[in-house]
Formats: structure tokens, sequence, C-alpha cells
């Protein structure tokens, strides 16, 4: 079937496969030459296509165990977030690290090693893993943790999908007291403001902005900072406390058609992003976890927005010194382009892993982009940018990076082809991702 990742670009004619078991997997694995394990694609390119063999995980979505001890819940990969969230938040438990959808599966978020808007303070998914079960290339299931095969381990948080197909894991949850957050909105009038905002809410446990992707001269940078923390009962208004898991009845909406290529574009982007900027109240409100974390997960298929042509999310970190310098030549240059997004995400990240994994300490920005020549001729230049600044882009949203450009922005490069080499020498498993970027 044709298949793409969330950004609809690039698509491929892919063999997939559904494994319902653990012993589907271990056949398919057995039996194809190249393969790449699959979640529910909400990677925005091609990582998870492989036209020779996607094996879809989905179907083994089983919960196995939950320890109300100590928070930790042993579960199938595909066992999704969205269920995850369903099952547990009324027993007052709640991820570690979310991503900003609840569409993920435990092994997607893995492979990612996805953060969150608590990254300066909880590091990424992969902190709060105790161990995960790995099918290999030739056939054996290895545990792994930071005391068994550790390297094996470390390469998978991050990985891509390229050690071998996550089977399960245990991943160690927080207690929360409500399904409710306690969210803090502040206007900044320009980059420096909003840094200055990130630094000064070092403290808070959850910190995300939204920023004017179009706004320049003085106004560049120009944002909104949204900090929060998990609500205690006795913050909650008071119709609440009784019921403090219980969310308010919302609609789901679902974006009924491709949206037509002249709807987005420099002026309604650019009018959207004033109004937007203007409108926002600053000020503190009690919020449930869906609006606070997933706002966009209310609008099923939202990527049709970008037209059936697909578009590409672009997000890179900048570190923290280069960070005011980077980012300014980057909002500049997208400015002067006129073509960013709608949503632009501005986060302040904590040191990163190492291997394959994103996060490093400092800036990072993520921004859309319609999927059209002009559109990807610019995210070169930006390449070159975040090149210049020592930066580097995150695999989970990267549809089109050079492999040259890649290679000089992962320093921990070379260890994870050593731990390949070892697992997996016959490169079994790959992506269309993988092979573009001489993985
Ligand atoms: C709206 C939106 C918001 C997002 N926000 C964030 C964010 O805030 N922070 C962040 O870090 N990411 C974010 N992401 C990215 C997303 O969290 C990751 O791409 C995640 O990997 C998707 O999980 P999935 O189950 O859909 O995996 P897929 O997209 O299907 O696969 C992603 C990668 O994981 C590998 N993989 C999947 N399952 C397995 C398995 N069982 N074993 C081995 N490899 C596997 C695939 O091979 C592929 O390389 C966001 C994505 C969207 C669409």
């Amino acid at each position: 079937m044709m298949l793409a990742g969330w950004g609809r670009y690039p698509r491929a004619d892919c063999r997939v496969i559904a494994a319902r078991s653990q012993a589907d997997v271990l056949a398919t694995v057995a039996a194809e030459t190249s393969l790449i394990a699959r979640g529910n694609g909400r990677a925005y390119g091609d990582a998870a296509l492989n036209p020779a063999a996607t094996l879809n995980l989905c179907r083994d979505d089983r919960f196995i165990a939950f320890d109300e001890a100590s928070g930790v819940l042993t579960a199938a990969a595909g066992a999704l977030l969205a269920d995850i969230l369903d099952c547990l938040v009324p027993r007052g438990w709640f991820p570690p690290v979310t991503p900003g959808t609840k569409f993920v599966t435990l092994g997607g978020m893995l492979a990612a090693d996805v953060h969150g808007k608590n990254h300066h303070k909880a590091g990424t998914i992969g902190d709060h893993v105790e161990s995960l079960d790995l099918a290999l290339a030739d056939g054996r299931v290895v545990r792994c943790s930071r005391e068994d095969n550790a390297p094996l381990f470390a390469a998978t948080l991050g990985g891509m999908g390229l050690t071998g197909v996550i089977l399960g894991a245990q991943l160690k949850l927080q207690r929360i007291e409500s399904a409710y957050v306690r969210q803090e909105t502040l206007r900044a009038r320009d980059l420096d403001a909003i840094m200055d905002l990130f630094e000064a809410s070092r403290d808070w446990t959850y910190t995300v902005a939204w920023i004017d992707c179009l706004a320049r001269g003085r106004d560049l940078g120009r944002a909104l900072l949204y900090r929060g923390e998990h609500a205690r009962n006795d913050e909650l208004p008071a119709r609440r406390r009784a019921a403090p898991f219980t969310l308010p009845v919302r609609r789901t909406r679902r974006m009924p058609v491709d949206f037509p290529a002249v709807m987005l574009n420099r002026w309604t982007v650019a009018a959207f992003n004033r109004f937007f900027y203007r409108a926002s109240r600053p000020g503190t409100a009690i919020v449930d976890y869906d609006r606070f974390f997933y706002p966009l997960d209310t609008i099923h298929e939202w990527n049709r927005m970008y037209g059936s042509g697909g578009f590409v999310q672009y997000q890179c970190v900048l570190p923290k010194a280069a960070s005011r310098a980077g980012l300014s030549a980057l909002l500049d240059r997208i400015a002067a382009a006129g073509a960013g997004s709608f949503l632009s995400v501005l986060k302040l990240l904590g040191p990163g892993r190492g291997m394959l994994s994103f996060p490093m300490e400092g800036y990072t920005l993520a921004l859309d982009f319609r999927a059209d020549p002009a559109n990807l001729a610019l995210l070169t230049e930006l390449d070159a940018i975040v090149a210049a600044h020592g930066g580097r882009v995150y695999l989970a949203k990267d549809a089109r990076i050079a492999a040259g450009d890649f290679r000089q922005s992962y320093a921990g490069l070379n260890d994870f082809a050593a731990v390949r080499n070892a697992v997996d020498p016959a490169r079994k498993f790959a992506s269309l991702q993988s092979r573009r970027l001489g993985l």
C-alpha cells in the first residue's frame, strides 16, 4: 500500500506486514532480508517506511502489568499512549515524558527517544525506561537496560528502529493528583524577551513557547510562553475536586478535505500569527491535560491542512551559546521567505544523552512547511544555518536532510555504527530515511 509519515511526504509503495504477537515479529524478522518497524506513523517523514517490508506493530498493544506501588508499566511496543492515558490517569499516574500528540506507540516513543515540554527537568522518555525487549536481526530476543546490554540500550533509544524491533518495555510513570494542569501564559515581545522568560522559568516542570515565525524587525521572535505544573487537588475549582481525574467532555473534529494550496500563503499565515499573538490572554488558568499537552489531537487528520502534496516539519536544536544568533538567522530567513507555519514552537532543552538521540542543551525550534520545491530549497538553506551554529535536526521530523549535513551533526554516530555492526552487520533493519542518510 501507499504509505507515508504524518507529513504525507514522501509517499512510498510499501509491503506492509501486521504483527499481532511477538511470534509474528520473530517470524517476519527471520523471513525478511530488509525491514523496518512501524508504530502509529506519527514520525513526519520517511523513518517508518521500507518498500520491501514495513512491520506494523500497532496490533500488539497489550498492557502486560502495572505495579501500583512503583508506577512501572510493562506493555507491548504497540501500546498507544492515548490508551495508557485513558487507563492510568484515572488511577493517578501520568507518563514521565510525553510528545505533543498522544497517538504514538510505546515503541515509537522509545525509537525516537521523544522529549516533551519538561525536557529541561525530566530528560527524554529513555530516562524513564527500566528495560526493553529487542528482537535482533539474528532472531535472538534480548533484554536491554542501563545494566544489561547497556550500549544496545543506549543505541536503541533514539535509534529509529535500526537496532531491531522493540517488542515491549517497562516504563516508570509519575504520580499526579488530578488530570489538570495549572497553566500560566506570558507574552514576550521579541527573541531576547522569550529567551529571558525561558531562563526565568527553569523551575517550572513544563515550558514551551509558540513563536510568531513571520514577525520581523523589532518584533522578531515575539512569542507566548506557556508554563505549567500538574495541578494539586486543592488548586482545582471546587466543582472538580470530588472527581479530579474526570475530563470535561470535548468533541473531536476531523479535517474534512485536503486544503487547497492557495489557502496557505504568506498573508494568511502572517494574519493568523498576528491575530494569535494579540488575541491570547496572559494569565493563569486550570486546563485539562488534553488541552495542555495535546491541543492538535482534537482535530483528527489536521495534517490535511497543508494540501494533498503534504508538508515537512523542520525541527532543529542549537547549542545554547549559539542559540541567540542561530535563532535570529533562522527566523530572519524564514520571515523573508514568508514561508512559515501557523504553529511554530520554541523550547529550551536540557543536556542530551548521545548516539542518535536528538536533544542537546539549547533551544529547539519546530515549524511546518508545505512540501513544495521553493520550501524544500529554503530548508536546505536552514540546514546550512543550523550547521554553522553547531546544531542538528530531529530524525523523527525529518524527510529530506542530506547525508553530509546529518553526519556532521551527530557526534555519537560512530558509537551507533559500532553497536549496529555488532548486532546487524548486514543492515537488515533499514528505512528510506536510513538509506538516504547512509546509516
Ligand atoms: C502532532 C505531533 C507532535 C509531536 N510532538 C513531539 C514532541 O513534542 N516531542 C517529540 O520528541 N516528538 C514529537 N512528535 C514525533 C513523534 O513523537 C515520534 O515521531 C514518534 O516516534 C511517533 O511514534 P509512532 O508510534 O507513530 O512511530 P512511527 O512514526 O510509526 O515510527 C517512528 C520511528 O520509530 C520506529 N519504531 C516504531 N515502533 C518501533 C518498534 N516497536 N521497534 C523499533 N522501532 C520502532 C520506526 O522504525 C521509526 O523509525 C510529534 C509528532 C506529531 C505528529
